[in-house]
């Protein structure tokens, strides 16, 4: 199959092919989505399989609005109508009761819940609106890849796989939604993002976070004894103290193989960096870190094969839940230990 690259203003002929039941990809400003018709099975299933994707992880589905959940969950509580008008369209994924027989299993995993988001990006609004359906979206790439954040990522993973990607460049924040389950007792953060439990709660009072907050008494013996997601081909070491790179450095210079080094222009600045050493900025803070994090590590797999690369760390905060949470998954929670 060739896959085509849309414009944004190719819109139409890109829903054409959603509504025939092929797969196009979709820019957001979190990651880039592998758009499919929520509501035709068949199509739904192809997601899975040009991903590589368990099939019993359920899919986000992306609408327009309101208006098009209350088409599929259970009427709004005060908290969801609360949370839609304060963070939509924006990087809040919600979880909510659906009205049964609504959606596919292939969408759901079998629960009677679905995700539903509404995505900070014009065209694909429109996008949407023009196929006439909700989309489901997970990230456009390979499963165990780090997520896209260029049109140039999708097609690296899944050109010949899917009909089409909507090229609006870059997307803007870099790591994926915070999903936050609505159904639960206490309205729970299941995967952090850029709306943080600090933006939540003056909304909704009182939120839970299940999402896994790692310190350094969690670190494991040997790379990679823990399940591994956003990964790079090398194996990636978290530097978490900026005063812990010369010792990092110091380390990377010693190997007889070449060395990526993720960090801020700050920490680049202040160190010296080894022959053997290839510096990726990620900017000048914790914002432009997160979404350069996953083209960073795409950087050292397809342009500059390095065996290790240490990436900075942030405190476990705000943006910083979000960015560790990836990098984390990225490193098997591996870091670098002075
Ligand atoms: P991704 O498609 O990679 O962005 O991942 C979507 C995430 O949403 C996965 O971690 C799913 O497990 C989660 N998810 C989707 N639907 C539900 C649901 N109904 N209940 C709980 N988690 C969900
Ligand atoms: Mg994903």
């Amino acid at each position: 199959m060739e896959t085509q690259i849309f414009k944004p203003d190719q819109i139409e002929a890109a829903a054409a092919l959603i509504k025939a039941g092929q797969l196009v990809s979709f820019p957001t400003e979190t990651v880039y989505g592998l758009g499919a018709d929520a509501t035709n099975e068949t199509a739904v299933k192809q997601v899975y399989a040009a991903k590589g994707r368990p099939s019993d992880n359920p899919l986000i589905v992306t609408v327009t609005g309101q208006a098009m959940v209350e088409q599929y969950a259970e009427p709004l509580s005060a908290k969801a109508q609360a949370l839609i008008k304060a963070f939509w369209p924006g990087s809040l994924t919600l979880i909510l009761n659906l009205q049964p027989g609504k959606l596919s299993k292939a969408v759901t995993g079998g629960l009677s819940t679905a995700a539903f988001r509404n995505p900070a990006n014009q065209t694909t609004l429109a996008l949407i609106q023009a196929a006439g359906v909700p989309i489901v979206g997970p990230s456009a790439n390979t499963s165990g890849k780090p997520s896209p954040t260029l049109a140039q990522h999708v097609y690296h993973d899944l050109k010949g796989k899917i009909a089409g990607i909507v090229d609006d460049g870059p997307a803007q924040v870099g790591v994926e939604s915070t999903i936050l389950d609505l159904t639960a007792d206490v309205p729970t953060i299941l995967r952090p993002g850029a709306v943080t439990e600090e933006d939540l709660e003056p909304v909704i009072g009182t939120v839970r976070s299940t999402h896994h907050k790692v310190g350094k008494t969690e670190v494991p013996k040997a790379p990679g004894m823990k399940y591994k997601h956003y990964a790079p081909d090398a194996q990636v070491y978290i530097v978490d103290h900026e005063s812990d790179w010369p010792a990092a450095l110091a380390w990377a210079q010693a190997q007889d193989y070449p060395v990526g080094a993720m960090a801020i222009d700050p920490v680049l600045a202040a160190n010296q960096l080894p022959a053997n050493v290839e510096a990726y900025t990620l900017g000048p803070d914790l914002a432009s870190a997160s979404h350069r994090l996953f083209a960073g590590l795409r950087h050292f797999d397809l342009e500059s094969p390095v065996k290790g690369i240490l990436t900075q760390g942030f405190a476990d905060t705000g943006l910083g839940a979000a960015y560790m949470n990836r990098l984390n998954k990225s490193a098997g929670q591996v870091h670098f230990q002075k």
